[in-house]
């Protein structure tokens, strides 16, 4: 098959502009059928075998074979075809390939039956071979003309190559036929011509239009699955109301939130809100107001959603959109766990999750409420009651946070019991606060009791733990007129309490607002001080007891404030504690001390006084090591002094942190002896090499029995435990001699010297023997 005719049957598909899949189709009929090849073969065939009969020339014979043989060939072509896959896709030139196949097969068979036909007529001159050759030839093109006429180029050909060889040899044989045979063949010409047309023509219209149709009933077969999948697979359930207000379409979301619904196709409105009624069993009310807002809002067309509160406590969200066409739709979700999860939220930005008791947030609501109400004459007394543990940090330090969590459970609880009824909130950490509205009591009667109730000791998971707690009151109006006046002055009042010593409560005087307000500058300039280096040091020597030697010089932080003058460190250094800043500061005091010391005799040695934040909130081991390189100071001339409140806080980083100043070399002594609240089960786990006797026993010597059994108590102490021992404070001779006779191994004190500067320090130091026992300084 050459590719030129291949071309010519494309460009005639082209030109006829055919559908691709009607022209598929179109082929597809010509190879519809065997009855028309069967038929062709035996009537061509016929034609053959009568002109040999009534002729005796073998021609014919040759003839009868080429006709069998084309039918042959086409039966072929023809199962050819029907064995390949013939789909929708079949490309424009697969498909004119088959048409010029079948084109190849019908021209061929058609020019074997015409020219047989022609010699029939034209050799033997006998009426029979011509009358049956003529009819056959001449009924074959047209039934041709009528079976394939869809394919205008094959027909033509056929009845072309049939009827011309005929035509030609009746022309040729004599003037009796050319009359009619010449009037036949143009009456059959007229014929097959219109007739294929006008066939032609209808055909392709009814194939398109067929197509066409076929094309739009799959599109809609098509939206419609993809509409019911859309509508079954969707989230939430949806009904469908048409112009006259009747359910037209429910599907199976709406099936499934509600099943045992008894909706009929058509109900109405009224019908609808029945049957979700029925299959929720709402109460009567809550079904009379969802009818009536939804009634209002599919006639209305208003968008705000309508809730309905089922029997089993679920919630469903109905939305309405009205349709532009007329009609609406109804949307229902399932809002039960949206819903659940805002009340959750909302409890959570209202209530602390660990142990359930109101937050910060809700406590200043409700004392804004308590407060106006109490402001139009309505309640009773309104008293803040600011609560802060005692020894909380140390156990959430040292046994973990999950115990801590644990121990403010049970805290929260006790208070909870103890309040009577005031609301208790936690604010955060170790901090609770009780909203007094109650009468019954005074503030410090309930603050009494709840520093009992939580001062109980505690029994968690096999722990013993004792906590204590420190409370600060304010009353409204005295101590503050709105809700966070009153939470600040309770705040300041506990602030003091704090410092008064543990377990206290204290209650609001305008004196703290002053004193907090000290502080506040303080602060400030405290951290001008640190960034401009305002600190200075001033040394205070440490004696021997029996020579008066200086065994040691103290460091004694100075602030010298560009107002205030020089500053004691009683007064900041609490405050650079709370703010952190000591661990800045307490890094220059050790860099000083120990640069300072090298200019001293050998041997002399420093003592520098860290505070337990520099252990819990800086690098106090790098800050040592940093400071002896730096100065070059042996470690064994560097005296740490810490107190006994560090030993409370006995976490593992600080005893790691003791056990690795101490590994350097560094002397540890234990400053302001008896007054902390170590016991002594911890001390013995402390490798300390001094301790020093708080000066509030030394003040007293001489004048108490007391203070002497207790000093005298502390030194046997230290000398079973091998331990130097100093006392601090020593103002007088008499107390000097005291403690000389109780064997006090080293004495300090404004008895021998104030703290001083470098260079008055120097001085005393120049002298072999400074200080001459029993000497004033
Ligand atoms: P501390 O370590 O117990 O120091 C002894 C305090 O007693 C010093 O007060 C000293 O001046 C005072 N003192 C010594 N002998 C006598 C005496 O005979 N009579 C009286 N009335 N007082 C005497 P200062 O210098 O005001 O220091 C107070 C506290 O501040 C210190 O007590 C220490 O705990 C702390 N501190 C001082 N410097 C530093 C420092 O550099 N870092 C840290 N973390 N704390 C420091
Ligand atoms: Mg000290
Ligand atoms: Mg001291």
């Amino acid at each position: 098959m050459s590719a030129f005719s291949l071309n010519l049957f494309v460009r005639a598909a082209r030109r006829e502009k055919l559908p691709q899949a009607v022209y598929a189709q179109l082929i597809d009929a010509l190879y519809g059928t065997y009855a028309s090849f069967v038929a062709g073969m035996v009537c061509g065939s016929a034609v053959g075998l009568v002109s040999w009969l009534r002729s005796g020339d073998p021609i014919f014979l040759w003839a009868t074979a080429a006709i069998f043989g084309t039918c042959a060939f086409r039966t072929v072509i023809l199962f050819w075809y029907r064995s390949q896959p013939r789909g929708d896709d079949m490309r424009l030139r697969e498909i004119a390939a088959w048409e010029l196949r079948y084109a190849a097969g019908a021209w061929t068979f058609m020019l074997a039956l015409g020219v047989t036909s022609a010699l029939g007529v034209y050799e033997g001159n006998d009426l029979i071979t011509l009358l049956y050759g003529s009819v056959v030839a001449v009924g074959c093109a047209g039934a041709i003309a009528g079976r394939n006429s869809a394919r205008p180029l094959i027909v033509s050909g056929q009845v072309l190559l049939c009827c011309g060889p005929l035509a030609i040899s009746l022309l040729s044989s004599g003037e009796p036929y050319l009359l009619g045979v010449s009037g036949m063949i143009l009456l059959f010409f007229a014929a097959v011509s219109s007739t294929t047309k006008t066939l032609y023509a209808g055909l392709r219209r009814a194939l398109v239009q067929t197509q066409a149709v076929q094309k739009l009933a799959a599109l809609h077969k098509r939206e419609k699955t993809r509409f019911d999948d859309a509508l079954n697979t969707m989230k939430g359930g949806l009904c469908m109301f048409d112009v006259s207000g009747r359910v037209v379409v429910i599907n199976a979301g709406l099936r499934c939130y509600f099943p045992t619904m008894n909706l009929a196709s058509g109900a109405t409105i009224g019908g609808f809100v029945e049957a979700i009624g029925g299959a929720t069993q709402a109460s009567t009310e809550d079904l009379r107001r969802f009818g009536l807002e939804l009634r209002d809002r599919l006639e209305g067309g208003r968008q705000t959603p309508v809730e309905l509160l089922t029997a089993d406590g679920s919630i469903f969200e109905f939305r309405v959109s009205l349709r532009a066409e007329g009609g609406a739709v109804v949307v229902v979700d399932d809002i039960s766990e949206r819903r659940a999860a805002e009340r959750e939220i909302k409890h959570l930005a209202h209530y602390c999750s660990l142990t359930g008791l109101p937050n910060r947030f809700r406590f200043r609501d409700e004392i804004q409420r308590v407060l106006s109400n109490a402001s139009k004459g309505l309640g009773g007394d309104v008293a803040v009651l600011y609560v802060d543990l005692d020894g909380f940090k140390e156990i959430n330090d040292s046994l973990g946070h999950p115990m801590g969590d644990k121990l403010l459970i049970e805290v929260a609880k006790r208070l909870h019991e103890a309040a009577h009824g005031d609301m208790v909130a936690r604010f955060g950490g170790d901090e609770f606060v009780v909203l007094k509205t109650k009468s019954g009591s005074s503030p410090e009667q309930l603050a009494k009791r709840l520093i009992d109730a939580i001062s109980e000791s505690y029994a968690i998971d096999g722990h013993h733990l004792v906590v204590g707690a420190s409370i600060g009151i304010a009353s409204w109006p005295g101590d503050g007129e709105t809700a966070d006046d009153l939470i600040r002055s309770s705040d300041m009042a506990l602030y003091h309490a704090k410092n008064a010593g543990r377990g206290q409560y204290a209650r609001f005087e305008p004196q703290m607002d002053a004193d907090a307000q000290r502080r506040r500058e303080i602060e400030m300039d405290l951290r001008v001080a640190v960034a401009s280096g305002a600190f200075e040091l001033h040394y205070q020597p440490l004696v021997d007891a029996s020579s008066g030697r200086i065994l040691a010089c103290e460091a004694l932080l100075r602030w010298r404030h560009p107002d205030k003058g020089l500053i004691s460190p009683a007064q900041f250094i609490p405050i650079a504690e709370d703010t952190g800043l000591i661990v800045a500061i307490g890094e220059w005091v050790l860099a000083k001390a120990c640069k300072d010391a090298m200019s001293w005799p050998q041997g002399t040695r420093v003592a520098v006084n860290l505070s337990p934040i520099q252990f819990k909130r800086g690098d106090v081991v790098g800050a040592v090591l940093s400071a002896l390189r730096t100065s070059g100071l042996p470690p064994e001339r560097l005296e740490c002094e810490i107190t006994e409140s560090l030993m409370m806080s006995d976490t593992p980083a600080t005893r790691e942190a003791i056990s690795s100043l101490c590994a350097m070399g560094v002397r540890l002594a234990l400053d302001d002896f008896g007054t902390g609240h170590s016991s002594l089960s911890r001390l013995h786990g402390i490798p300390f090499h001094k301790l020093k006797i708080d000066k509030s026993f030394v003040d007293k010597l001489g004048q108490t029995p007391e203070s002497m059994a207790i000093v005298k108590a502390i030194v046997s102490l230290a000398r079973e435990l091998g331990k130097t021992v100093v006392a601090e404070g020593v103002e007088t001779r008499v107390q000097m001699d005291i403690l000389q006779k109780l064997h006090v191994t080293e004495l300090q004190g404004y008895f021998f010297s104030k703290p001083v500067p470098i260079a008055d320090l120097h001085e005393k130091l120049a002298e072999p023997r400074v200080i001459k026992l029993g000497q004033a300084a």
